[in-house]
């Protein structure tokens, strides 16, 4: 039973705020929530908390930051909320594009001085579709280092984080508001721990292989790269408090993931001159639309594969990140002096490579316009010596969810609130609208974070306000328990 409904229920032990789930949005969601005066207890259900956070490049877009503007960079929540629904083609709630976007400076300025993670500026080039610099990372630019800096801040805060805690049921009386939940830990019979407020941060259905063929049927049996603990359990447990769910067909796929190491090839390379080419040494499409809907026009290219073609300038942006010089040491990168020689390494015609090469750099120089539409005008053109990585295309998270308000609140079907359920990250609808082009690049860890930190608060609110009958906690083996 994924929800027990029980108005008598008592719990020996009960904690306000209970997050479900240690990824990016549990743990800001965690910190927020103690910050705002709340007793906290993450339930996480690996040894360590990590999720697709830690997979992830760890870069968190954010407007209107003392990073940027120290940077020079000019930015606004509008300018970003206009960004991500021009992106989303209109089909995301603009009430709450607007509220995560207005949220996404505070969180990070937040996290930086309340909680003491540094950040830096990612700077050198622009994803596709965001018209600011404006992603943020940990100096170390992965997700890991940005889960290991959560993890720390949790420790210094006193939030406890029960891990190999897995929540196999929510109790919830008549009126829906949830009164706890159920936990396993290994070799140990069930639990349980009453809340005052309950926070989903548990995030999508990408690790449930039914569930993606049923929303996502394009992308049935492709390898997904996020985090196997990205099961459905959000939207079991919403659905039968009577929640509604959104766009469960939206998704943020990659078409830069290099094959058959199984390694993230950064999007800059294709930002800042990179081509895409197919096993005929042909481009096939606009590479500057988004890399997340890449994703499905690199699997419908012959042996569901394509090239990432570029030069040495774009080798050295490369090696600013880590996942590339992962990459390098794998021998997934090939390089070659000329387009002869690296059509050979890829085994397509050299006569159609060197053709597609020269039309880009025609292209860059102004002197015919890309069928693609791709402005390739203002970058230099390729040069030898020249590189090449073979890539496909992969699904990295699912960004439907469940419909929650500008408070994080998840709402039921006609709109309302539920008494004390909120939701955030994964676990909540996205702000790519229903299609994979809707995602802008970082929109993943734009809800995670923002959405985290207004949960957060909103359920130390609702905790405080509804005191918890007793302040035990279950014995934490956490990683600073
Ligand atoms: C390779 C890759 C690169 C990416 N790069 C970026 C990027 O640079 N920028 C960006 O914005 N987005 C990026 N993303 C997307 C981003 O990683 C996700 O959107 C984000 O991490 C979601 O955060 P979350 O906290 O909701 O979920 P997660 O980080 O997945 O955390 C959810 C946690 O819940 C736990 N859990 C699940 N069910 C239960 C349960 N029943 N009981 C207890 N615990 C449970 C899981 O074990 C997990 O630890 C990337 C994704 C991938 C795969």
């Amino acid at each position: 039973m994924p929800v027990l409904f029980d108005d008598a229920k008592q719990f020996d032990l009960t904690v306000p705020v209970v997050i479900v789930g240690g990824g990016a949005c549990g743990l800001v969601a965690a910190l927020s929530a103690k910050d705002a005066g709340a007793e906290v207890l993450v339930l996480e259900r690996d040894r360590a908390p990590s999720g697709s956070t830690a997979l992830s490049s760890g870069f968190i877009p954010a407007a209107y930051t003392r990073f940027q503007r120290a940077a020079g960079v000019t930015d606004s929540p509008e300018t970003l909320a206009a960004d991500v629904m021009r992106k989303n083609h209109g089909e995301a709630d603009p009430r709450m594009v607007e509220a995560i976007s207005r949220a996404s400076g505070r969180a990070i300025e937040w996290l930086a001085e309340r909680c003491g993670i540094e950040f830096v500026l990612v700077e050198g080039f622009l994803y596709p579709g965001h018209s600011a610099l404006r992603m943020h990372a940990v100096p170390e630019k992965t997700g890991r280092a940005l889960m290991a800096a959560l993890t720390a801040a949790c420790g210094r805060a006193g939030i406890d984080i029960l891990c190999e805690a897995q929540v196999t049921a929510l109790h919830a009386d008549a009126g829906r508001r949830v009164r706890g939940v159920s936990f396993a830990r290994r070799g140990q019979a069930t639990e349980e721990a009453g809340c005052e407020a309950l926070i989903l941060a548990c995030s999508g259905f990408g690790g449930d292989a039914e569930m993606v063929k049923r929303h996502i049927p394009e992308l049935a049996g492709v390898d997904f790269f996020g985090h196997v603990g990205n099961r459905v359990d959000a939207v079991i447990w919403g659905e039968a408090l009577g929640a509604a769910v959104a766009d469960m067909t939206a998704y943020q796929g990659h078409g830069s993931v290099a094959t058959p190491h199984g390694i993230l090839i950064t999007w800059a390379l294709m930002m800042e001159g990179g081509i895409q080419v197919n096993a005929n040494g042909e481009r096939f499409s606009n590479e500057h639309g988004g890399y997340s809907e890449q994703c499905v026009s690199v699997l419908a290219q012959p042996g569901r594969v394509a090239w990432n073609i570029y030069d040495q300038r774009l080798h050295r942006l490369g090696l600013e990140f880590p996942d590339y010089r992962d990459a390098v040491a794998a021998g997934a990168i090939r390089t070659a002096p000329d387009l002869e020689s690296l059509a050979a390494l890829a085994g397509m015609p050299a006569q159609a490579l060197k053709k597609t090469v020269a039309q880009a750099t025609d292209f860059a120089a102004g002197r015919s316009a890309d069928p693609f539409g791709r402005d390739f005008t203002g970058k230099p053109p390729l040069a030898p010596p020249y590189y090449l990585v073979k890539v496909t295309g992969s699904l990295f998270h699912t960004q439907g969810g469940l419909v929650v308000d500008e408070e994080a609140r998840v709402c039921d079907r006609e709109g309302r609130p539920l008494p004390n359920l909120f939701a955030g990250g994964g676990a909540a609808r996205g702000v790519s609208g229903a299609h994979v082009w809707g995602y802008l690049s970082g929109n993943g860890l734009l809800s995670a974070v923002s959405l985290g930190w207004i949960a957060g608060q909103a359920a130390a609110v609702q905790a405080i306000s509804h005191p918890a009958r007793s302040r035990s906690r279950p014995s934490p083996e956490s990683p600073h328990g």
